[in-house]
């Protein structure tokens, strides 16, 4: 499917089964669904932004917001004592599959370093 992103849209409104964990009127938390780790939640704005590198002036404060609730969730999900990863893909190279900036929380057993 070209258009992947539409899924995320829908996931925020609710039209899909997706489980959202939490959501409030700036930013979606929902369970990926091929999750690599026991905890694997991806965090959205509900306003669309493609990728990290369309982060900018007027809308840092969403981001900001992605990862104040990124470690509320990692909290709430009672992992964030024994650690998690918070990770951004970016583009190709980056392996971004899906073209609507997402955060992915893991966690939940001891996670591979990636360098
Ligand atoms: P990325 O490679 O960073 O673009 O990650 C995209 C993530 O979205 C992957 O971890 C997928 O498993 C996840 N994903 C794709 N479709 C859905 C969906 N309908 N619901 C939840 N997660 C999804």
């Amino acid at each position: 499917m070209k258009n992947k992103h539409l899924i995320f849209k829908k996931i925020i409104n609710k039209e899909t089964s997706t489980k959202i964990v939490y959501q409030d009127e700036i930013v979606t938390a929902f369970e990926d669904i091929s999750p690599k780790a026991p905890i694997h939640i991806l965090i959205i704005p509900n306003t669309f932004i493609k990728t990290s590198n369309d982060i900018n002036e007027k809308n840092k404060n969403i981001f900001a917001h992605m990862f104040y609730i990124a470690v509320k969730v990692a909290k709430d999900k009672k992992i964030s004592e024994d650690g998690y990863k918070i990770i951004i893909n970016c583009n190709k190279n980056g392996g971004q599959e899906i073209n609507y900036l997402h955060m992915h929380l893991v966690g939940g057993e001891k996670l591979k370093a990636l360098y």
